[in-house]
């Protein structure tokens, strides 16, 4: 069985860990492999379609295999009807035995995982983030893919990206901190204190390296309520009608743990939550550890630990 995997570098000029985790989900499958990197820093889809889509074509091969990027999301699915291959994305889990390759993603919010098998081939799967141990960078050899040269109409003049304490969102971080709607209630003295409490949210995140969840009620927010809350969006947003994110650990602060968001911490491992109502949420068997304390006190105190 012909094997491609297609992964791209990162704006470092490193392979990131989603595309050493997709080569391992290739070399899973035990077939013949070939990895090629797609060329060019920037997400151009005018050259990332053609480019992917020629590489489907001439591989010959029966399975292709990609990182589920923002990059390839957007141009993997376009690449794959031009090549006439069929295509799954968010793959978590891929087997190869004698009835053929099978691939599992998870349906209806992560509540049930489905077991997918294809007679069309080329068959592309998009794997998810965090979903595989990422491959050793020696144990395999890529070549190069580069952009057919009638694809270049359009001329990339740069990237710019936000500056790094923006970027909240790191689906690498071994932690995933969530901020709730309790951080902008009126707190024991009768007072709001969004200010202090995006201040402590912004200096754990910077000390910590944790990427930044949300509940939905605290992005939702009118604006004048969320006005010290400017660097969290709805990308934010855990839970059912948000992301289902990966880190090792998750610690949640002033966020009841409601059924609908906490669905969306289907695949964190180890969960603590800091609340001051003892029947919160998260007490009904939700985190493994719940602190009934005020989160203004706890995150201020560990931000002074993380200070040193
Ligand atoms: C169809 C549908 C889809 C939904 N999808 C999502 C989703 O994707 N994601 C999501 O998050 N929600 C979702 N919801 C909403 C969800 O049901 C809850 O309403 C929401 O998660 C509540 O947010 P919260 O816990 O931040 O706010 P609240 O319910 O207001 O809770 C605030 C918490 O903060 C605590 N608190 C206050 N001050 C402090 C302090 N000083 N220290 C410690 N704790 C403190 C309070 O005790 C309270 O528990 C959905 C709802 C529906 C109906």
């Amino acid at each position: 069985m012909k094997i491609l995997a297609i992964v791209h570098k990162d704006s470092g000029g490193a392979l990131p860990k989603a595309a050493l985790e997709a080569v391992a989900a290739a070399q899973s499958l035990g077939g013949e492999l070939s990895v090629r990197i797609l060329s060019g820093d920037a997400p151009v889809h005018s050259i990332d379609v053609p480019a992917l889509a020629g590489a489907i074509k001439s591989s010959g091969a029966e399975i292709v295999i990609a990182p589920g990027t923002s990059r390839i999301m957007r141009s993997m699915p376009a690449a794959a009807m031009r090549a006439g291959a069929e295509i799954d994305t968010h793959i978590t889990g891929l087997s190869s035995g004698p009835g053929g390759v099978t691939a599992q993603r998870w349906a209806y919010r992560q509540r049930i995982l489905c077991t997918l098998a294809r007679d069309a081939r080329p068959w592309v799967l998009v794997v998810d983030g965090g979903a595989f141990a990422p491959a050793a960078p020696d144990s395999f050899q890529a070549e190069p893919l580069p952009a057919p040269a009638a694809a270049a109409r359009t001329e990339c003049l740069g990237v710019q990206t936000a500056a790094a304490d923006a970027q909240t969102i790191r689906p690498d971080a071994k932690l995933l901190f969530v901020a709730g709607a309790g951080w902008t209630k009126k707190q024991a003295d009768g007072a709001v204190h969004s200010a202090e409490a995006a201040a402590t949210i912004k200096e754990f995140l910077a000390a910590s390296g944790a990427s930044l969840g949300s509940s939905k009620s605290l992005v939702e927010m009118g604006d004048e309520s969320k006005a010290d809350f400017g660097f969290m969006s709805h990308m934010n947003q855990v839970g059912q009608t948000g992301a289902t994110p990966r880190h090792p650990k998750g610690l949640s602060t002033c966020c009841h743990g409601e059924e609908p968001h906490v669905v969306g911490w289907r695949f964190i491992g180890e969960r603590r939550a800091v609340n001051l109502d003892a029947n919160c949420g998260w007490a009904q068997g939700k985190a493994d550890v719940l602190y009934v304390a005020d989160a203004f006190k706890v995150m201020s105190h560990l931000n002074r630990i993380l200070k040193g």
